[in-house]
C-alpha cells in the first residue's frame, strides 16, 4: 500500500500529546495529502501533574482541550476520549473491544499506535499504559476488528467487521519505516506547544526535537524522520 493512497488514519494513543510526539509530523503530513486523520485518546490524562495544587478533574480538562487545540493544528479530523484512568490501563477485553468500536466506527486503512514491545531504560521499562494501549489495539485490529463472530455487541449496534491494512507502531526499538517530517516539523512544534501542562521550556523542547529528528532521518534521502515500525495485513 503506498502511503499517498491513505484515506483513513486512526491514531490510538495512551494519553493526550502521545499522538503528537510519537506522529504529530506523520499525521499532518498525511492530513495535508487529503487523508481523514481521527484520534482516539484512551485514558484522561489525569496524572499528569507535579503541581500539588493540580486536582484530577481539572487536568483531566485541561488536557482535553489541549489536546483538542494540538489535533487542530495538525488537520486531524476528530478527537474521541475513551475516559479510562490515567496509569490504570490494563490490556483486556474490555479496552480491546471499546478500541475495536472505535475502529469499526472510523473504518482507518492505516492505524497508529504505540509499540507494546519497546522497553527503555537498560531494557526493562515501558510506560505500563503505552505497552497495554499499544497491545490491546494490535489485539483489536487482529482478530476482533475483522473478524465477524468476535464482540457481537458490536454487531448489534450496526458496527460491521473491518479490515485495516497497515499498523504503524511509534517507540519502536525496531523502526523498520521513516516518514519524512522537514515539511510538518514546525507544525509538530506548534501542535506540541498546545500541551502547556506538559512542557515548560518550549525552546529545550524545539532543541531536543529538532536533534532527534535529524539523527534519525541520518542516511535516508530526507532532513528529518519520524519512525516507525510498520505491520501490513495482506
Ligand atoms: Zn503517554
Amino acid at each position: 500500500m503506498d502511503l499517498r493512497d491513505i484515506r483513513t488514519c486512526l491514531v490510538v494513543m495512551a494519553h493526550p500529546d502521545d499522538a503528537e510526539f510519537s506522529a504529530g509530523g506523520t499525521v499532518a503530513a498525511w492530513a495535508e495529502a487529503g487523508a481523514r486523520v481521527h484520534y482516539v485518546i484512551v485514558t484522561d490524562g489525569s496524572k499528569g501533574s507535579a503541581d500539588p495544587g493540580m486536582t484530577p478533574e481539572r487536568l483531566a480538562a485541561l488536557r482535553e482541550a489541549e489536546q483538542r487545540a494540538a489535533a487542530a493544528r495538525l488537520g486531524v479530523a476528530t478527537v474521541d476520549f475513551l475516559g479510562f484512568p490515567d496509569g490504570e490501563v490494563e490490556a483486556n477485553l474490555h479496552l480491546r473491544h471499546a478500541i475495536t468500536r472505535e475502529i469499526r466506527r472510523r473504518r482507518p486503512d492505516v492505524v497508529v499506535t504505540h509499540d507494546p514491545a519497546s522497553l527503555y531504560w537498560d531494557h526493562y521499562i515501558n510506560h505500563p499504559d503505552h505497552r497495554a494501549v499499544g497491545q490491546a489495539t494490535l489485539d483489536a485490529v487482529f482478530p476482533t476488528a475483522r473478524d465477524r463472530l468476535h464482540a457481537p455487541q458490536l454487531l448489534v449496534e450496526g458496527l460491521d467487521p473491518h479490515v485495516v491494512r497497515q499498523v504503524f507502531l511509534g517507540g519502536s526499538q525496531h523502526p523498520d519505516t521513516w516518514i519524512d517530517i522537514e515539511g510538518t516539523f514546525e507544525r509538530k512544534l506548534a501542535a506540541l506547544r498546545e500541551h502547556t501542562s506538559q512542557i515548560h521550556d518550549q525552546a529545550a523542547l524545539a532543541r531536543r526535537l529538532r536533534e532527534r529528528h535529524s539523527a534519525l532521518a541520518e542516511g535516508r534521502p530526507m532532513a528529518m524522520a519520524e519512525v516507525f515500525k510498520r505491520i501490513s495485513f495482506g
